[in-house]
């Protein structure tokens, strides 16, 4: 099946910065509505689409499996209307401060256009001033407004702001922000419109850049037999500064990748066994994620309440965190093909034996 290219440039090109993702969780349930049984949003903000099993008589107690993405990304939050008029901010998740200077932003509800200023190379006196790069309480969003006043009845503290950048596809790559985790949510969409012969809870969750916080309650509530986590994650397939080893997997390109284990989880043996063969007897490239590096919200789910078997999926992205990223389209089909068939033999064989701690 082709990929709704234009459902992923929709996806990444909304605003959802940790701690307000209503706009992308609006979008996403317009979709996912027409496909689950039910909808609900939990305290937090995650949404949960529920899809019963396509029933067989005569089976057992039916499995419960989830599927988690996030919907938040990295960006900012005003903290301070100074008096002239410029917005003052806090990062939100993880951001590099060289990537936050002359970049454009969309502030707040209104989409507000503002630029985060930055000295031109002229006026800077020292050396050193341009070798270090401001940190984020040094820079102001610049909106245009003239005066307090101004700013104020255009802003106020607490809203969001996140990058301003046009998806765009093109010879089969996508360039946009928040592909870390978009690309997740639009598997986990694509995904809810198969029938699967288990009960399936389709989480999307919130609060995942600033420390797994929406996956921190989700498991709690739908008790998952097992999950599968749906992320972008870091590609290091391009040029890297000088004395660092060149070429580092993962590659974009190089088809889905599947973690071993990370800062935040050891994934089921089990579950790992059954993509890594689900991928070789369909012929879909899949590679290892670096062991030990970055968190998904594996590391909250499978510690949910006796503990749940999780495994954890992801499209290779180039600059994640940053206000522009890209992506393969291809890896993104590979992606959604793999989970869609490891489904399909979960269904069909149930759960291969594992857990965390067994080989
Ligand atoms: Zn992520």
């Amino acid at each position: 099946m082709a990929l709704d290219v234009k459902l992923i440039e929709r996806l990444t090109e909304a605003p959802g910065v940790s701690g307000d993702e209503s706009e992308v969780r609006k979008l996403i349930r317009e979709r996912v509505t027409p496909l689950a049984d039910s909808v609900r949003v939990d305290a937090l903000g995650n949404l949960i689409a529920f899809k019963k099993a396509r029933t067989r008589p005569g089976t057992g107690k039916r499995k419960l499996v989830m599927l988690a993405a996030h919907m938040d990304e990295v960006g900012l939050m005003v903290t301070h209307l100074d008096k002239s008029g410029y917005l003052r901010f806090d990062k939100v998740g993880g951001i590099d401060n060289r990537l936050l200077l002359a970049k454009r932003v969309l502030v707040g509800k209104k989409r507000l256009p503002g630029v985060i200023g930055v000295w031109p190379v002229h006026f800077l006196r020292r050396r050193t001033d341009r070798e270090k790069p401001p940190t984020a309480e040094e820079l102001t969003i610049d909106i245009g407004a003239a005066s307090l006043e101004e700013a104020q009845s255009l802003v106020s503290v607490g809203e969001h702001a996140c990058f301003e950048t046009r998806s765009e596809s093109r010879g089969g790559l996508i360039k946009a922000k928040a592909l870390d985790d978009r690309i997740g949510c639009y598997i986990l969409i694509e995904l809810l419109r198969d029938r699967h012969p288990f009960d399936l809870a389709a989480a999307f969750t919130v609060q995942e850049e600033v420390g797994l916080r929406g996956a921190s309650v989700v498991a709690h509530q739908p008790k998952p037999d097992l999950a599968f986590i749906l992320e972008g994650t870091g590609a290091a397939d391009f040029p890297q500064p000088k004395g660092a080893e060149q070429g580092r997997v993962p590659a974009m390109g190089g088809g889905p990748v599947i973690t071993l284990m990370d800062r935040s989880v050891f994934c089921d043996r089990g579950l790992v066994r059954l993509l890594e063969e689900t991928a070789r007897r369909n012929r879909i490239p899949f590679q290892h994620k670096r062991p030990g590096i970055g968190g998904t919200d594996a590391g909250r789910i499978h510690l949910a309440r006796g503990g749940v078997r999780t495994a954890v999926v992801a499209v290779p992205c180039r600059y994640i965190h940053a206000p522009a990223g890209l992506a393969s389209l291809k890896d993104v089909a590979s992606a959604l093909k793999l989970m869609r068939s490891a489904l399909r033999r979960l269904g069909r064989g149930g759960i291969p034996a594992g857990g965390a701690g067994q080989k």
